[in-house]
């Protein structure tokens, strides 16, 4: 579903650029907003939450799917945690659909989808395993990564009901709006994937923009 935000970059709090194969990994508060912008379009943004107060409890893709009966998101959609309770609610969205799906790339996947000499290339879970290690206060270890989010990413299901992973419809400027229910920790990787079209083999930038 396409809903346009009303807010002014004016009244932003924060603007800042993640290059592809970089993590970010910071707080968002209850009732603060996070625009996720796809700058140069199909790039795609593999995004996992957790409450600060307790990072145990964590966006749980299984919850939210059950919850509002569809495997896509998009705006109206209520993002739960792993007990159940709204973690964020998705306000903007001018791409129309994400993937929650999908999962995150990993050097194990990528050798068993492409070839044995990808072990080597970067992958999204090298980015939050690196971002979890230099970001200590958080109190995360590699246990605590779990299944994503993939925004902008195109995952059609068939219907046979297998995932292909296919061409983007996002596209230069498309972004995705997410409102805070709880205070809680945002960690991205912006994917570096050259394997297959999630962004369309040039991984490029999203921009981060945070409103109180
Ligand atoms: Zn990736």
């Amino acid at each position: 579903m396409i809903v346009e935000s009303q807010k002014q970059l004016a009244d932003a709090l924060s603007r800042e650029k993640l290059p592809a194969g970089d993590y970010y990994m910071k707080v968002l508060k209850a009732g603060q907003t996070l625009r996720i912008v796809d700058s140069e379009g199909n790039q795609a943004a593999d995004v996992l939450f957790y409450s600060v107060a307790d990072p145990t409890v964590r966006y749980s893709a299984m919850d939210t799917i059950r919850e509002q009966g569809n495997v896509f998101l998009t705006a109206g959609s209520t993002l739960m945690t792993n007990e159940c309770d709204p973690m964020l609610e998705i306000v903007a969205d001018t791409c129309g659909r994400h993937d929650t799906l999908g999962g995150a790339c990993a050097t194990e996947s990528n050798t068993v989808r492409y070839d044995l000499e990808k072990r080597t290339m970067h992958a999204c879970r090298d980015s939050w395993m690196k971002a979890v290690a230099e970001n200590e206060e958080f109190g995360m270890t590699k246990r605590d990564i779990t299944h994503n989010i993939n925004f902008f990413m195109n995952v059609p299901v068939t219907e046979e009901g297998g995932l292909t992973f296919a061409d983007g419809i996002s596209a230069p400027g498309k972004y995705v709006e997410l409102e805070a229910k709880m205070d809680v920790i945002v960690l991205i990787s912006n994917c570096p994937q050259l394997n297959n079209p999630c962004n369309a083999y040039n991984p490029t930038p999203v921009e981060l923009i945070i409103w109180d």
